[in-house]
């Protein structure tokens, strides 16, 4: 739904960047056995170890991808791991042209895929669980982001936890949302640890609606790569109904854009706001019916010291209401996106 670099002041190729030096780090004081100038622990350190026994097997296509990854001094690695979501389209497509897919993953449907015996392979030495998910670094990374909502739905708040839990005063942090793997690793499993293709979201969109979908940056909205807002606006079908009952919520094409997004439809997020979300809007659009510019007017001329301008009042208005007043705050408001379209729908904002 938001761009995520529209919501953060960090340098994200920076901390792309950053994220493969600490996956990599070579002389790791808490790593094992050495494997070259590589400690096993590290991510150049298991592709090695993974490639000595597939040249055991005679594995000849194993290795060949193996050394795809660390020709050139791990040059493909490093571009698979910081590349944007574009980038890594491209990459997936030159895996599939000198490797195939099939040789990672096998492809059941849209919604369904699963390792092949290499792909589970692959899958082990990326170990996005045990070394990435289940680390510190997971939170580090998700603090310099500043999410606040899923990015994907805009209805659910994605968050990490600090907190000493009872009987302890060891201080944790924990990172409460989901990581959402945007090029799914049953399908890519050398995607497992890509910085650009771990997108922090709530578990309805990831964990139950997403899954294993193959989702692409063609047809498929990604974080990483556009605003929504700048393609679609959503829109009530009335704004003075007498009962949320009769609300009816879609999303359109705005003017000019042809980007044709399946994202919306196959997580249910317009589904989402239809089911659950009527009543909230429908007490939004009342209280601005009752409290619009005239009201306003009246606070200020009641309150001059509180209310300087009929715009503060009205800004304070919107405020209260969790309405993002432009477009880089959506993040900041669970249903932000859908409720300053509705906002500007009824003229209460300037586009
Ligand atoms: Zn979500």
């Amino acid at each position: 739904m938001i761009l995520i670099d529209d919501h953060t002041s960090t340098d994200l190729e920076q901390l792309a960047e950053n994220h493969y030096t600490l996956l990599t780090l070579r002389n790791n004081p808490r790593a094992g056995q050495v494997l070259g100038d590589f400690k096993a622990k590290s991510l150049v350190g298991r592709i090695k170890a993974k490639k000595a026994v597939s040249v055991a097997a005679n594995e000849q296509q194993q290795v060949d991808f193996w050394d795809f990854l660390l020709d050139n001094n791990e040059a493909k690695l490093k571009e698979l791991i910081i590349s944007r979501p574009s980038r890594l389209k491209q990459l997936i497509q030159e895996i599939d042209q000198q490797f195939t897919n099939a040789m990672f993953s096998v492809n059941n449907s849209f919604t369904d895929a699963s390792l092949t015996p290499f792909g589970t392979i692959v899958a082990e030495a990326f170990a996005y669980q045990a070394m990435y998910r289940n680390k510190d670094l997971c939170v580090t990374v998700f603090e310099q982001l500043r999410l606040r909502v899923c990015p994907y739905c805009n209805i659910t708040p994605v968050e990490c936890l600090t907190y000493t839990p009872r009987l302890s005063n060891e201080l944790k942090r924990t990172a409460l949302h989901q990581l959402d793997h945007f090029y799914p690793q049953s399908r890519h499993p050398y995607l497992a640890l890509s910085f650009f293709n771990l997108i922090p979201g709530c578990p309805y969109c990831n964990g139950h609606l997403k899954s294993q979908m193959d989702f692409d940056i063609d047809t498929h909205f990604n974080p990483y790569d556009k605003r929504l807002d700048d393609h679609f606006l959503f829109e009530v079908n009335s704004t003075n109904a007498d009962s949320p009952d009769l609300l009816e919520f879609q999303h359109i094409s705005r003017q000019g854009s042809t980007f044709l997004d399946y994202a919306l439809v196959d997580l249910e997020v317009t589904s989402r706001y239809n089911q659950w979300y009527k009543n909230l809007i429908y007490d939004m659009m009342n209280c601005i019916r009752f409290n619009g510019p005239d009201v306003g007017l009246s606070h200020m001329m009641q309150m001059p010291d509180v209310f300087t301008t009929p715009l503060a009042a009205h800004d304070s208005l919107l405020k209260g209401m969790g309405v993002p007043r432009n477009r880089n705050e959506i993040n900041n408001y669970p249903l932000g996106k859908l409720k300053r379209d509705i906002c500007l729908q009824m003229d209460m904002l300037v586009p």
